[in-house]
């Protein structure tokens, strides 16, 4: 962040303006709108500030501009054309520590203006840093049609009881909560109708009643496989609502970036191989916030109920009796697979697809390679970079063939995504001389040869020679 956004108090604040142009009219225009006490120097103006200074409203200095112009002044802005006068202005203001602004004049700036939608008391300040202003209009042009003009009465509203709701609601959560209902439901909409008795009464009303007793509530929500992109509206929602986040360590913070800024975000990594908190300690923390009345989401990689121990966990929330949801998400071997460009069930070459963990020699067990070993079936495999030993072992043990197609997808979804392709045989050496990493999913069958030509996302796909298909 090339600027640090702040809303600067100018009621009754000295300002300097200097020039009398159109520009400095608007700019005149904004000083005023926030309160400042301005005086404008400039030789010559545009009728509009002629008009102002004849009823009084602003101190107008007919004359150029003096270095001793700055003096005692809390803020100062230069809309002249003449760029040694700007410069002069700047130059005072900065020797005199006084914030400085020079219309489209980043480098002599001290700060910029932002562009601003205002539903006072709701104020929205959009800036790209002065690199792109068109891209700060376009998108204050978006908020604008997300915030109609009842905002500002909502807002105002919202702002006569603040003490009151304060008063009435002192435990955070449940003041929070009070909000949410406020700006969503039947208040706002009376506000918004015109209707403000009709709303008083019904917060008046909500106040009177004791704060409804905190209701603990877990979401298991899948984060998808990595890009946040991928994240569904439903988990969004979640996010923005979490008090608490438990997070696997597959979530990466591109995804925790979307939360709500006030949530607690408890690590707790549970990420192949890695140490992470027991299965045991996650299970307690849910209904340990819960029970406290928190909103809490626990964040897994990819669907929280695909090689995810989700059941696990919403088992446990049921017989404590904490109500939950689940939210699916996009599981790693779809994501993976769409980014590869690897259709799965492509009618050309499979009928099914299976999804497998080889995630330690127990699991390899008790999967049934042999029904997996068949022709014109997919097979995904999870957790497999550490055992593609054995997951090649077993496939050529259950007949099939050294030759079948694999792709190995590293960091799917993400900026590092990284796409190997190879076939059976070469497995272990390709994981092994390209020093693939962990989060990493195979894809094994004829479709994954496919990514050679479909890959979309991030660099090409390295094949291997062994691979003699595609
Ligand atoms: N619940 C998750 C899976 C958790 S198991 C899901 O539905 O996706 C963790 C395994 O998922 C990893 O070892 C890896 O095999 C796979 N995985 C998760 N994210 C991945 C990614 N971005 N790229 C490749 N593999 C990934």
């Amino acid at each position: 962040m090339r600027h640090l956004p702040v809303f600067l108090d100018l009621q009754g604040a000295p300002a300097l303006l200097v020039g009398g142009g159109r520009i400095a009219a608007r700019k005149l225009a904004l000083l005023r709108s926030a309160g400042a006490a301005v005086t404008v120097v400039a030789p010559a103006a545009c009728p509009e500030i002629v008009a102002q200074a004849a009823r009084g409203e602003v101190a107008w200095h007919k004359r150029r501009f003096a270095t001793d112009d700055v003096a005692g002044v809390r803020i100062v802005f230069a809309a002249t054309d003449d760029e040694a006068a700007n410069d002069a202005v700047a130059a005072a203001a900065r020797a005199a520590s006084i914030p400085v602004n020079v219309a489209d004049d980043g480098a002599r700036s001290s700060f910029i203006l932002p562009a601003i939608v205002d539903r006072s008391p709701l104020v929205v300040a959009v800036s790209s840093g002065g690199a792109a202003p068109m891209l700060a209009t376009a998108v204050r042009a978006r908020i604008e049609a997300l915030l109609d003009e009842s905002w500002s009465r909502l807002a105002a509203f919202a702002d006569r009881w603040r003490a009151a709701i304060r008063s009435a609601r002192p435990a955070v959560p449940a003041r929070r909560r009070l909000y949410e209902w406020l700006l969503d439901g039947p208040v706002a909409e009376a506000v918004r109708a015109g209707r403000e008795p009709e709303a008083q009464r019904l917060l008046e009303g909500a106040l009177a009643e004791a704060a409804p007793a905190p209701r603990g509530f877990v979401s298991l929500v899948g984060a998808g496989p990595g890009d946040p992109e991928l994240l569904t509206l439903r988990a969004l929602r979640a996010l923005q609502a979490a008090d608490v986040i438990l997070a696997d360590r597959l979530v990466g913070p591109e995804i925790l970036a979307r939360a709500r800024r006030e949530a607690e975000v408890v690590d707790v990594g549970k990420s192949a191989g890695g140490p992470g908190a027991s299965q045991e300690r996650i299970n307690r923390l849910l209904v340990h916030h819960a029970r406290r009345g928190r909103r809490v989401v626990r964040l897994k990689g990819g669907d929280p109920l695909v090689f995810g121990r989700g059941g696990e966990e919403a088992d446990w929330l049921a017989r404590h009796g904490v109500p939950f949801e689940i939210v699916p998400g996009i599981t790693a071997a779809l994501g993976c697979a769409a980014y590869a460009g690897i259709p799965l069930t492509d009618r050309r070459f499979a009928e099914t697809v299976h999804f497998v963990t080889a995630h330690g020699a127990d699991a390899a067990d008790r999967v049934d390679w042999a029904g997996l070993a068949g022709r014109r079936q997919t097979l995904v495999v999870y957790m497999g970079v550490a055992a593609v030993g054995r997951v090649r072992e077993r496939l050529l043990a259950a007949r099939l063939p050294a030759a079948t197609p694999v792709a190995i997808i590293e960091n799917g979804t993400l900026p590092g995504q990284r796409v190997l392709l190879t076939d059976l045989g070469g497995l272990e050496s390709a994981v092994a001389s390209h020093a693939v990493g962990s989060p990493a999913l195979l894809v094994i069958g004829e479709s994954a040869a496919e990514a050679a030509r479909l890959a979309w996302f991030g660099p090409a796909p390295v094949t291997e020679a062994v691979l003699k298909t595609a």
